[in-house]
């Protein structure tokens, strides 16, 4: 994960090997290489600049603790400022609500469908939850099938109404059904088309005002890069969700999307999934992925 970032930086810190004291000169230096490595990592632009120029501003500013030579110090002023750029701390999904009910969005292709069973194999083993699944692809029949498959791997219904195109009326009625059930979480899997479409952004539009989520996720495919952080931009702007599930990340050499979403859309990344894996799944915790960067 990310090698190609950790790898670059690991060669900028080098730049203030043997140096006394940081200075003006070799920090200059030192953070121009790490522009140029964030930037390659296909961190969005605006975002690596203000970075940059953050650690410039912090590395002088410690530069009055002589004790710690100015490598580890870079090290240490990078660390804290990844740890800022990609949220500060770990943000939990709501749970509230009987039944809570999560809705899952995304493009096609980027993970919505095995996350959906992750997210309610996480809650049922890890939080005590009894979820249902929702199959809200009504486009897709292998889609629904595939949610099928997924829930019975993992033990967890699957709501589906066989013959229905109707995605608003399957996700209100899997809510009363979960709630005769006793099923306290309704993850809906919803239809997502290979680029972002107006039909795909009124349908889920349509579904948020039907079953007021108490939750709204969307999953993006880490190795897009830029491209995921814009397409979260166009999601958070119609939904205004509440936190972004990061996947493939097991895939992701660069880390562009990882480091560039919370800065550029301002939600949480919440999920990140490491594999095709039931189990491959982690909450996302900044301060080890900044760990993790810096190898
Ligand atoms: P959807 O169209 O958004 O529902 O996407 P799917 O859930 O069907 O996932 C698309 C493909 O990506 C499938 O082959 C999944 O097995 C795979 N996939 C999903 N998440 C991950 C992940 O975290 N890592 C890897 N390597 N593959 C994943």
């Amino acid at each position: 994960m990310f090698e190609n970032l950790t790898d670059r930086l690991e060669r900028s810190f080098k730049i203030l090997k043997g140096e006394g004291k940081i200075t003006e000169i070799n920090v200059a230096e030192t953070v121009k290489e790490i522009r140029k490595a964030l930037i390659e990592a296909d961190v969005n632009y605006k975002v690596a600049k203000t970075f940059t120029d953050e650690v410039k501003r912090k590395a002088l500013g410690m530069n009055v603790l002589n004790a710690i030579k100015p490598g580890q110090l870079m090290v240490k002023v990078v660390h804290d400022e990844l740890v800022s750029l990609m949220g500060g701390q770990a943000t939990d999904i709501n749970l509230a609500g009987n039944p809570t009910v999560i809705l899952i969005a995304g493009l096609q292709g980027s993970g919505k469908t095995t996350f959906s069973a992750k997210l309610a194999n996480h809650l049922k083993n890890k939080k005590g939850k009894s979820p249902l699944l929702v199959a809200g692809d009504v486009y897709r029949p292998a889609a629904i099938e595939q949610l099928k498959v997924l829930g019975q791997q993992i033990n967890v219904p699957v709501f589906t109404i066989p013959g229905s195109n109707d995605p608003i009326g399957i996700a209100r009625e899997a809510v009363r059904v979960a709630k005769n059930n006793n099923q306290n979480v309704v993850i809906i899997d919803t239809a997502g088309r290979l680029a972002i479409d107006e039909e795909m952004m009124k349908e889920v539009e349509a579904i948020k005002k039907a079953v007021s989520p108490n939750e709204i996720l969307f999953v993006v495919d880490s190795m897009t890069g830029q491209d995921a952080v814009n397409t979260a931009k166009e999601f958070n702007d119609r939904l205004n969700f509440d936190g972004v599930v990061l996947t493939k990340l097991d895939g992701d050499t660069r880390g562009g999307a990882a480091l560039s979403i919370r800065a550029v859309v301002d939600k949480p990344i919440k999920f990140v999934s490491t594999g095709e894996k039931l189990d491959a799944l982690d909450i996302f915790h900044p301060d080890r992925m900044a760990d993790r960067i810096l190898g």
